[in-house]
């Protein structure tokens, strides 16, 4: 195992652990790595910034911006606890980013009680200039 897989599997276990506190179950957390750094992590504030739009992986994204002073993060990868719903992947789009990795796929959302808004068969990524690839069960859960 090389260095970077160790960081890469260590941050993984810190989105899930972020994910999945006691108590808070809908609960997601994104990250965003550039250049081997991180430079935002996030978890969703829907619910206490009264914003339907605070995804994880869009706070994750205006934090990586901010922080860059950029509109670009071409060439980062974005990691999330749940695969991105479409609104996600559109500003993932337009930030740059087209490796995505993630977790639990999108329907473990719905065990949180949120559910996704586009029926089975409809949810179109492949239409999206980004690439998801879900993460191996044994790289995200201890
Ligand atoms: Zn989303």
């Amino acid at each position: 195992m090389t260095g970077a897989d160790t960081e890469e599997d260590a941050l993984i276990r810190q989105l899930v652990d972020l994910a999945h506190p006691a108590g808070r179950d809908a609960t997601f957390a994104a990250a965003i790595v550039r250049t081997g750094r991180v430079v935002s992590i996030e978890t969703n504030a829907v619910l206490t910034s009264v914003d339907p739009t605070a995804h994880a992986e869009v706070q994750a994204i205006r934090t990586a911006c901010r922080r860059l002073s950029t509109l670009d993060l071409t060439g980062a990868t974005l990691y999330t606890s749940c695969e991105p719903c479409l609104m996600c992947l559109g500003a993932i789009a337009w930030a740059g980013i087209t490796d995505v990795a993630y977790v639990d796929g999108i329907e473990t959302a719905t065990e949180f009680g949120v559910f996704e808004l586009f029926p089975e068969g409809s949810y179109h990524a492949e239409l999206l200039p980004v690439r998801l690839r879900k993460l191996a069960a044994s790289d995200a859960h201890r």
